[in-house]
């Protein structure tokens, strides 16, 4: 199983939570023979966090993205893009905020579940959003270490995770309804700490009633959905997201997809790779769809 071009979009470095520099990342996937490889840094949050970038690192973010896309042409086509929270009542990829900068593409993440909702004053004050030890008070990312997802889903939810799934599930509906961006990122991100589905059951009813929501909201829009192997990578999954069944049902309401890495080394550019274009051909895919310089490009399956 390949298509006929190699490309990732999802590609973090040290500007963020990434273990690497840019431009370590674009010597490997040059080397590799990639096409098409897209920076997409964890985008400034009003209030701060230890992975996402400041607002004050964007300019030279974007700059050093442009100047490698000017070292690499043609070879291989950099394209300069964000990871883009969306946090109902806060911000999300709808908003504009990065507009300035002319990106070449957008991924809308949603890692955040809001159970105890955003404070009336966070837009215009988001350090009210931080209790004194800097964490979030209305909530957590779902993708968090085990421990912290642990101690959060008891805090938060007194150990019911099937609310939580439901709050993850509106909130990224939420996200997609808002619009505002090219790629979906990570659609089921909260199957990530329910290793052995420990925490809940992901062929229950209440769960994919939930992940529903959010594939009946992509129906008609133009957005990319993206097949992503990061937490295969890094040992949380045995299988790409979103999962298969997902998948079949994105399928058959015509929703494009891609293949990405969720990339925080030059190692995990291809990792797992094979087992995601699988996984698209075994949902009935023929193409991939991706944002280039020139618009959107689809890429055969072979
Ligand atoms: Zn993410
Ligand atoms: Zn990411």
């Amino acid at each position: 199983m390949h298509a006929i071009m190699l490309t990732n979009h999802h590609t973090h470095c040290d500007f963020c939570d990434g273990t690497t520099s840019a431009a370590a990342m674009a010597d490997v996937a040059q080397a590799a023979g990639f096409s098409v490889l897209g920076f997409s840094s964890h985008a400034p949050l009003p209030f701060s966090t230890v992975w996402n970038m400041d607002l004050g690192d964007m300019t030279a973010y974007v700059s050093t993205i442009r100047g490698l896309a000017d070292t690499h042409a043609p070879a291989l086509e950099i394209l300069a893009g964000l990871e883009v929270d969306f946090i109902a009542g806060l911000c999300g990829p709808a908003d504009g905020r990065f507009s300035a900068f002319e990106l070449d593409f957008t991924i809308g993440s949603t890692h955040f579940v809001t159970p105890l909702g955003i404070p009336a004053d966070a837009v215009s004050n988001p350090s009210s959003c931080l209790d004194q030890r800097g964490e979030p008070k209305f909530g957590f990312t779902v993708d968090e270490p085990a421990a912290d997802f642990d101690r959060h889903l008891e805090e938060f939810y007194a150990g019911d995770s099937m609310r939580m799934v439901e709050d993850y599930y509106t909130a990224l509906t939420g996200c997609i309804q808002a619009g505002g961006f090219d790629i979906l990122g990570h659609f089921d991100l909260i199957r990530k700490n329910n290793r052995g589905q420990s925490k809940f059951s992901e062929d229950s009813a209440l769960y994919r009633e939930a992940a529903m929501q959010a594939v009946e909201a992509l129906r008609g829009t133009e957005i990319i959905v993206e097949v992503n192997t990061g937490a295969m990578t890094r040992g949380y999954t045995t299988t790409p997201y979103p999962a298969l069944w997902i998948l079949k049902e994105l399928k058959a309401r015509r929703v494009p997809i891609c293949v990405n890495a969720d990339a925080h080394a030059p190692s995990h550019l291809q990792l797992h790779r094979e087992a995601a274009l699988r996984l698209a051909s075994e949902a009935g895919y023929h193409v991939l769809t991706i944002p280039t310089k020139l618009g959107r490009q689809e890429i055969p399956l072979a």
